[in-house]
């Protein structure tokens, strides 16, 4: 929970991958933009994929922040799971 002090430093010269930027986009979510670092920015510029990932997941949070104070979509909502899905179906790859 507590990494995302560990990832900036020299590690940012190199190139973030797909598989990179899955693995770090809870920590996206929970983050201001201007939080993330230059290789998630460059990524992000480089890879539509998933940019548009990323803007699915954001409504996908917005959604749930609107339906918890109204207690509508439980934590284990089908939507979610969709959305998790796709991501592995969609087949996002380095090019
Ligand atoms: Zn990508």
């Amino acid at each position: 929970m507590n990494n995302l002090g560990n990832d900036v430093g020299p590690a940012d010269a190199s190139e973030m991958d797909c598989v990179d930027f899955l693995r770090r986009v809870d920590e996206l979510l929970d983050v201001d933009d201007d939080m993330w670092d230059t290789r998630v920015r460059r990524h992000l510029m480089d890879c539509p994929p998933c940019r548009v990932f990323l803007e699915q997941l954001q409504d996908l949070r917005e959604l749930l922040r609107a339906a918890s104070t109204q207690d509508l979509v439980p934590p284990d909502d089908p939507r979610i799971a969709a959305i998790m899905s796709l991501s592995s179906s969609k087949e996002i790859g380095p090019k």
